[in-house]
C-alpha cells in the first residue's frame, strides 16, 4: 500500500499528530490481515458518498477504506552528513510514497525549538536542504559511471547523462527534483534513482489551540502558505494537541465539538484526504445490502486490477463490470432505476475506473 511519511524537525508536533493519528485509528475488526508496525498509523478515509450510500442500501455493514501514514522521526540538520541518525531516517524516507512535512506555527515558551526561535520557512528549508544534499549524493555517485558509457555513445546513457547534470545542478542551487522540468522520457528515467526530492509534499502548519478558528490571523501560517504557494504545494492547517483530544471522541461527539469550535472539517481529516489525493488515491464503491464498501485505487488503473484490489480471483476471472458513477445512483435512488434510464454501464477490460465509480463484477471461476 501506497504510504504518506510525517517529517518534521524535532519539537513541531509530529508525535502528538501522529499519537492523534493511532488514536483516531481504522477499526482493526475491518481488516483482520493487517501488520501492525508502530510507526504506521492506519485511518479511515472520510468520506460523505459512503454515509450516502449507507443510507441508501441499509447495509448490515459499512467499511471504509484505509490509509496509511508512517511517523518518520529524527530528522535534524546534517541529517545527510550521518549527524543524529541521519542516514537511517534518510532511507525511511526512501520507503514512503510522499511526505507530510509538519511545520511549527505555534508560539510557546515552554517548548523550545531547536534553532532558538519559531521560523517555519527556516525549518522547511532546513529539511529540504538535507534531502537535496543526500539527493546530490545520489546523483554524483551516478554520474561518474554514466559519463564513462555516454562518451561511448551509449544513447541511454546519454539521455541518462544529460537528465543527471540537469538534476546535479538544480540541487547545487539547492532546488528539489520535483521543481526540475522533464520530459515524460526524462521522468521515467528519474524514478529509477528514487530521489528524496521527487517525491510530492504538502506542508502542515501545526498552530496552537487558540489559532484553530482563525488561522490567517497567525502569520505563521501566511508565510507556510506563500513558501508552498511557489512549489506548488498544498497546505494543511491543524492543532495537532486538539486533534489529540478529537481523535479520543466518538462520530457524534466530535461533530458536535467542532460545531462549537465553528470548524466544518477536523484538520486530520481534512490531511487524511489531501495526502490520500497527493498520492494519486481514488475511491470506487461496491454497494449492497450486505455491505457497503469503499476502495482505494490508484488513478489510472483498469477495471480488471480493480477488481483485483478485492480478490485476485476477480482479476484473474473479470468477464465485466457493471458500473453506475455515485452521482447518477444517488439522483435515480437504486440501480434498477438508474439502468432504466441507461446509466448503468456494461464496462470491459480496457475501461479507467473513475473516482466514484460504484462496480460490480462478474467474473469466471
Ligand atoms: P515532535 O518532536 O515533532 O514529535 O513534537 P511533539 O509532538 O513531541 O511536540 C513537542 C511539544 O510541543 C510537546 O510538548 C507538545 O505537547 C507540544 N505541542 C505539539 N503540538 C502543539 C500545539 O498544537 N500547540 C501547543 N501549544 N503545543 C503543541
Amino acid at each position: 500500500a501506497l504510504t504518506a511519511g510525517i517529517v518534521g524537525l524535532p519539537n513541531v508536533g509530529k508525535s502528538t499528530l501522529f499519537n492523534a493519528i493511532t488514536k483516531a485509528g481504522a477499526e482493526s475488526a475491518n481488516y483482520p490481515f493487517c501488520t501492525i508496525d508502530p510507526n504506521v498509523g492506519m485511518v479511515e478515509v472520510p468520506d460523505e458518498r459512503l454515509e450516502k450510500l449507507t443510507e441508501l442500501y441499509h447495509p448490515k455493514k459499512t467499511v471504509p477504506t484505509t490509509f496509511e501514514f508512517t511517523d518518520i522521526a529524527g530528522i535534524v540538520k546534517g541529517a545527510s552528513k550521518g549527524e543524529g541518525l541521519g542516514n537511517k531516517f534518510l532511507s525511511h524516507i526512501r520507503q514512503v510514497d510522499a511526505i507530510c512535512h509538519v511545520v511549527r506555527c505555534f508560539e510557546d515558551e515552554n517548548i523550545t525549538h531547536v534553532s532558538g526561535k519559531v521560523d517555519p520557512i527556516d525549518d522547511i528549508e532546513t529539511i529540504n536542504l538535507e534531502l537535496i544534499l543526500a539527493d546530490l549524493e545520489t546523483v554524483d555517485k551516478r554520474i561518474g559511471r554514466v559519463e564513462k558509457i555516454a562518451k561511448q555513445k551509449d544513447k541511454e546513457a546519454v539521455a541518462e547523462y544529460e537528465v543527471l547534470t540537469k538534476l546535479k545542478a538544480a540541487f547545487e542551487a539547492e532546488k528539489p527534483a520535483r521543481a526540475v522540468e522533464l520530459t515524460e522520457d526524462q521522468q521515467k528515467i528519474v524514478k529509477g534513482f528514487q530521489l528524496l526530492t521527487s517525491k510530492p509534499v504538502l506542508y502542515v502548519a501545526n498552530v496552537g489551540e487558540d489559532d484553530i478558528q482563525d488561522p490567517s490571523a497567525n502569520p505563521y501560517v501566511g508565510k507556510v502558505r506563500e513558501y508552498a504557494k511557489q512549489e506548488g504545494a498544498e497546505v494543511i492547517v491543524i492543532c495537532a494537541r486538539i486533534e489529540e483530544e478529537i481523535a479520543e471522541l466518538d462520530d457524534d461527539e466530535k461533530k458536535m465539538f467542532l460545531t462549537e469550535l465553528g470548524i466544518q472539517e477536523s484538520g486530520l481529516d481534512q490531511l487524511i484526504k489531501a495526502a490520500y489525493s497527493l498520492l494519486g488515491l481514488a475511491t470506487y464503491f461496491t454497494a449492497g445490502e450486505p455491505e457497503v464498501r469503499a476502495w482505494t485505487f490508484k488513478k489510472g488503473m483498469k477495471a480488471p486490477q480493480c477488481a483485483g484490489i478485492i480478490h485476485s480471483d476477480f482479476e484473474k476471472g473479470f468477464i465485466r463490470a457493471e458500473t453506475v458513477s455515485y452521482e447518477d445512483l444517488i439522483k435515480y435512488g437504486s440501480v434498477a432505476a438508474a439502468r432504466e434510464a441507461g446509466k448503468v454501464r456494461l464496462e470491459g477490460k480496457d475501461y479507467v475506473v473513475q473516482d466514484g465509480d460504484v462496480m460490480h463484477f462478474r467474473f469466471n471461476v
